[in-house]
C-alpha cells in the first residue's frame, strides 16, 4: 500500500535516498561524537535571552518572527565588517545551502562538489531534479582547482575546511577559483570558526562568492538551527526572493543574537576545542601511527591501524563497532574507497577523548 502511495511522487522523488543523518541517541551514557556538536555548553546569555523572549506566560508567542531576521543580519553583517544587506540567515545553514541549490541548479543547470564533502549537497541536488557533476579528490586531497573551473557547473558547493577529512584550503587557492570560474562559487565555512584563515575578506574582490556560516558547530546551537549566507547583495537578493517568509523561529534569532554579542566566551571555548585536537591528532598519528590528515576542523579523521599492521575498510569498521559497543559513537563512510578506511571523530572533553584513547588500547586489534 505505502508502495502504491510512494509511486504518486515525482519518479526522481521516488528513486530519492535521503540524507541519513548521525545517529541521534535519545537515552543518556553515550559519549556522541559523530556529528561534531560542540562538547561545550552555548554562552549563559542564550538561557537568559531565551527566557526574556518567552517572558511569563509566553505571549510573544503568538506573534510571527521578524521575516528578514533583521536584528539577527545586523549582528552578523557588524561581526564580520559588513553591511546588512550582506547577510541572510536561515533555519541552519542547510536551508541556505537548500536556497543555493534550489535558485543556481536544475535540470539545465548543473551543480557541482566534490567527493568527498558535505553530503547533502546532492541530495538537494536530487530533489530539484538537478544535474550534478561531481570532482573526485586525490587521497592528498589537494584541491583540484582546474577540475573546479572547468566542471561546467553553474553553481559550485566546496567545503572548507573539508568534511568529513578536516583539510583546510587556502584563500590563494580560492582566489585562483574565483578567478576563472564563471558560476557562483559557495565556500561552507560550517567549521571555518577552528581554521587559522576564512574567505570572507574575498567576498569584496570576488562577487560570485557565497560562504555560508552555522551557529550549531563552534557557537554550540545545533539544537536552535541558525547558520547564514554571506555574499553580494544581488545574491543575497536572490535568496531572499526564495525563502520561506518567515524562515527563521523567534527563539532561534533571540538564542543566535545573544551567542554573537559573547565572542569572548566562544574564543575560549574554541581555543579549548582547538588544543584538545591538536593533541589527539598528535597522539594517534604519531605515537600510533595511523595516517591522520590535519585538521582545521571540531573533527579528526583518522585511519586506524591494527597489530598486524593492517588498515582499510574492515579495520576501520571493526573498531567503529568495537567503540559502539563501549557506547562511543563516531562516523565511519564505507561508500568510496577514499573514506572507507577512516573514523571521523569530533572533539569531545578530555574526559570523551580519552575514553575513546582507552577504547582503542582495548579494541582487540589493538597493537599493544
Ligand atoms: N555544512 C557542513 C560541512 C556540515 O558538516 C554541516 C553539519 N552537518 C552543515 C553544513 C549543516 O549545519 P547546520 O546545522 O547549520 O544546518
Amino acid at each position: 500500500m505505502s508502495h502504491d502511495l510512494t509511486r504518486l511522487a515525482l519518479p526522481h522523488i521516488q528513486r530519492l535516498h535521503a540524507y541519513t543523518p548521525g545517529l541521534q541517541p535519545n537515552e543518556p551514557g553515550w559519549i556522541k561524537l559523530n556529528t561534531n556538536e560542540s562538547p561545550y555548553g552555548p554562552t549563559p546569555r542564550v538561557t537568559e535571552a531565551l527566557r526574556r523572549e518567552i517572558g511569563s506566560d509566553g505571549d510573544a508567542l503568538r506573534l510571527y518572527p521578524n521575516p528578514r531576521s533583521t536584528p539577527l543580519r545586523q549582528k552578523v553583517a557588524q561581526v564580520h565588517g559588513l553591511t546588512e544587506d550582506h547577510v541572510l540567515i536561515g533555519n541552519g545553514s542547510d536551508d541556505v545551502l537548500n536556497l543555493l541549490v534550489r535558485s543556481f541548479c536544475g535540470p539545465e543547470a548543473a551543480a557541482g562538489l566534490t567527493f568527498p564533502s558535505y553530503s547533502l549537497y546532492p541530495v538537494l541536488v536530487a530533489i530539484e531534479h538537478g544535474a550534478v557533476r561531481t570532482i573526485e579528490f586525490n587521497r592528498q586531497m589537494t584541491l583540484p582547482v582546474d577540475a573546479i573551473v572547468t566542471s561546467g557547473a553553474k553553481v559550485f558547493f566546496l567545503t572548507s575546511p573539508n568534511a568529513p577529512t578536516g583539510v583546510a584550503f587556502g584563500n590563494q587557492q580560492l582566489a585562483e577559483i574565483l578567478e576563472r570560474f564563471p558560476g557562483v562559487l559557495v565556500v561552507d565555512e560550517a567549521y571555518a570558526p577552528f581554521a587559522q584563515e576564512h574567505a570572507v575578506p574575498l567576498l569584496a574582490r570576488y562577487p560570485r562568492l557565497v560562504i555560508t556560516r552555522t551557529l550549531s558547530k563552534a557557537h554550540a546551537l545545533a539544537g536552535i538551527r541558525v547558520g547564514y549566507a554571506l555574499a553580494h547583495p544581488g545574491i543575497i537578493d536572490v535568496l531572499d526572493r526564495v525563502r520561506d517568509s518567515y524562515n527563521v523561529n523567534r527563539l532561534s534569532q533571540v538564542a543566535a543574537l545573544a551567542a554573537l554579542s559573547d565572542p569572548g566566551y566562544y574564543d575560549a571555548i574554541i581555543g579549548k576545542i582547538i588544543r584538545t585536537r591538536d593533541y589527539w591528532l598528535g597522539e594517534w598519528s604519531g605515537r600510533r601511527g595511523w595516517f591522520t590528515y590535519p585538521s582545521a576542523t571540531n573533527f579528526i579523521f583518522t585511519e586506524p591501524v591494527d597489530a598486524a599492521g593492517r588498515s582499510g575498510p574492515d579495520v576501520a569498521k571493526s573498531l567503529y563497532h568495537h567503540l559502539l559497543s563501549r557506547r562511543i559513537l563516531v562516523r565511519y563512510f564505507p561508500s568510496h574507497a577514499l573514506t572507507a578506511s577512516f573514523l571521523r571523530i569530533s572533539v569531545g572533553t578530555d574526559d570523551d577523548m580519552l575514553a575513546v584513547n582507552e577504547a582503542f588500547d582495548a579494541w582487540p586489534q589493538s597493537a599493544k
